[in-house]
This record gives structure tokens, sequence and C-alpha cells, in this order.
């Protein structure tokens, strides 16, 4: 399962832009693409998420020293899961770097 994950497309918050249908249409660049910079965050200019996680220099949260923060519920309200998520992703990278 592992091998099928190109973890270079999986966004900070965890999930893959390439299935959204928002892409091939052009209504979003997609958040890697744009750094953050995104239609559904252009009331903050940049992805907090994206940007939090650049700022941590990790691909997605559940890489980061500070994983799981006490932000991320609030970033991501709306996975109710996220930690879990996230906790479940980053065992994955792990395993396929090893
Ligand atoms: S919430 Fe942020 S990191 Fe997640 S897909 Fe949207 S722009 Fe990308
Ligand atoms: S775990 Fe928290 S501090 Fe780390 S990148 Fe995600 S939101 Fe930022």
């Amino acid at each position: 399962m592992t091998e099928t994950i190109d973890f270079t497309r999986i966004t900070a918050c965890g999930e893959c832009c390439d299935g959204c249908g928002k892409k091939p249409s052009g209504a979003c660049p997609g958040c890697i693409e744009a750094d953050g910079r995104v239609p559904e965050w252009s009331g903050s200019g940049r992805c907090r998420v994206h940007a939090c996680a650049r700022d941590h220099d990790v691909l997605f949260c559940g890489l980061c020293a500070e994983f799981p923060c006490g932000r991320l519920p609030g970033f991501i309200s709306w996975n109710p899961n996220i930690v879990e998520h996230q906790t479940n992703l980053a065992r994955m990278y792990r395993e396929k770097e090893r």
C-alpha cells in the first residue's frame, strides 16, 4: 500500500489535490503548486496549514516535531480525525523511507 503513495503530492493537511475536479477546471491551481495561495484561503492570502508546514520544513503535519500541536484542530476543523489521519500518513512515510 505504501508504494502507491507519492508523498511529493500529499498536501500539508494530508490530502492529495490530484483527484480534485477544481484543478482541471482551472478553479484552483493546487496548493503545492501555488505554495498555499489557493482560492479557498484567499481571505488570509495563504493556507495557514501549508504555511505552517513549510515554516517547520515538513511535507505535512504528521512529520512535524510539534505534532500534534494545539493549532491543528483549528487549522483543519473539517476533519475530526485529523490527528489519526496524519499519524497514519507519517507512519507510512517513515516505513517507505526506511
Ligand atoms: S487546506 Fe491548505 S494544505 Fe490542505 S489542501 Fe487546502 S490549501 Fe492545501
Ligand atoms: S503540526 Fe502544528 S506546528 Fe506542525 S506544521 Fe502542523 S499545524 Fe504547524
